[in-house]
């Protein structure tokens, strides 16, 4: 029998969970994706580069139309000037960036701070390096940052921090204060940063997304980690992307190269070109979700869920203490969606050691209108 390098790996929660919402014919709010399509310039943008010639191997680092098309957000969004040669990389997914990223700086026995709850690929890929997960829970019910424990869990061997904003699953957002916390905890150390930003543009009630590309030092420590797949709607892409100095994206592509080499070629030309013509797409993105948002709450405020409007993401956490007390969270996402035709995402999945009295599940609100109003009748009903 070969020895599992990941023995306490098992199928995700996204998979278990869709798989179930199919098996039992239930709405599936569970993993996070759209059941509606892209733009239509861009999907039609993707057929005619296909039929164009476009279906050889891009240059390894990404197209370069994509590339500035990257740098050009970034400086029109964050203030950063970035090299589209040095500092941006194209990958097959966000997923794939951070296992390469991870794979570039994590050595044999190094330790990585991540914040439960934590999205699931990361300690994997921390482990496949040779590295250990140091969990911090964020603080309930805002899901903020426990300062005095983070600052207590650095040590000699802390190699790197994981950051997720707007985060999944609670749809918290980290301040420009919060930045520079950060940064004075590890300004004097040798410590990198890994900040995953796919959901960037998902940030509602006018507040704006403290990206780490705004904060100039802290940026010299990092990977800033995005995806093509939550901002245009196509998340079976897996189009993503990495910034980061030019001594790291050096670090980063070396692992790139070897374990994709490149993204998909005729895909990057559709976003390139898309990115181009349609600007408008991304500032009409947090208005366009957050009328999503908006619709799926109000619904459910009908029912005996507990929430408060998430402020980013596409994921809305609701209490159930008041319909199942007695169910675990896993059970109840498995109730709700054998009983009562709802998928969703149990909260305590995410953590190395759960709270033991969360009752906490995760809708996914990216879809339409009629889908999100039949969804939330069900859980009025109940
Ligand atoms: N990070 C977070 C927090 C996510 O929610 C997801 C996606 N679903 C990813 C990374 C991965 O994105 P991708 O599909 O581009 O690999
Ligand atoms: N990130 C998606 C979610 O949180 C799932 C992606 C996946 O299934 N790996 O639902």
């Amino acid at each position: 029998m070969l020895a599992s390098k990941l023995p306490q790996v098992g199928t995700t929660i996204f998979t278990r969970m869709s798989q179930l919402a199919a098996e039992c014919g239930a709405i599936n709010l569970s993993q996070g994706f759209p059941d509606f399509d892209g733009p239509d310039a861009l999907r039609e943008a993707v057929g005619r580069h296909v039929m164009a010639g476009a279906n050889q191997y891009a240059p390894m680092t990404g197209l370069p139309a994509l590339r500035e098309q990257l740098a050009l957000k970034i400086q029109q969004l964050y203030g950063r000037s970035v090299s589209a040669n040095d500092e941006v990389t194209v990958t097959p997914g966000a997923t794939q960036a951070i296992f390469c990223a991870v794979q570039a700086v994590v050595r044999n026995g190094d330790e990585v701070i991540v914040f439960d709850p934590c999205y699931d690929s990361y300690e994997p890929a921390v482990q496949l390096a040779g590295g250990v997960c140091v969990h911090q829970a964020l603080r309930l019910p805002d899901f903020s940052i426990d300062w005095p424990a983070l600052e207590a869990a650095i040590g000699p061997r802390t190699r790197m921090i994981i950051i997720n904003s707007p985060h999944n699953p609670s749809g918290a957002l980290l301040s420009a204060d919060d930045l520079e916390r950060l940064w004075k905890l590890i300004r004097d150390r040798d410590i990198y940063l890994l900040s995953d930003e796919v959901y960037e543009h998902l940030v509602f009630d006018g507040r704006r997304h403290e990206s780490v590309l705004r904060h100039a030092d802290l940026y010299q420590r990092a990977f800033v980690i995005g995806s093509f797949g939550k901002t245009y709607h196509v998340t079976g892409w897996k189009t993503g992307y990495v910034i980061a100095p030019p001594a790291l994206t050096a670090e980063l592509r070396k692992v790139h190269q070897f374990v994709s080499f490149t993204a998909v070629t005729p895909l990057q030309w559709a976003l390139a070109e898309f990115m181009a013509a349609h600007p408008e797409h991304l500032a009409e993105l947090p208005g366009f979700y957050q009328a999503k948002r908006d619709l799926f709450c109000s619904l459910l405020a009908e029912s005996r869920f507990a929430f408060t409007p998430t402020p980013g993401t596409y994921f809305q956490l609701a209490d159930y203490s008041a319909i199942r007390p007695d169910l675990d969270d896993v059970a109840m996402a498995e109730w709700l969606t054998r009983e009562h035709g709802v998928a969703v995402i149990p909260v305590s999945v995410f953590y190395q050691n759960p709270p033991a009295d969360l009752r906490l599940v995760r809708f996914c609100f990216a879809k339409r209108d009629e889908t999100l109003r039949e969804a939330a009748a069900r859980l009025a009903a109940i």
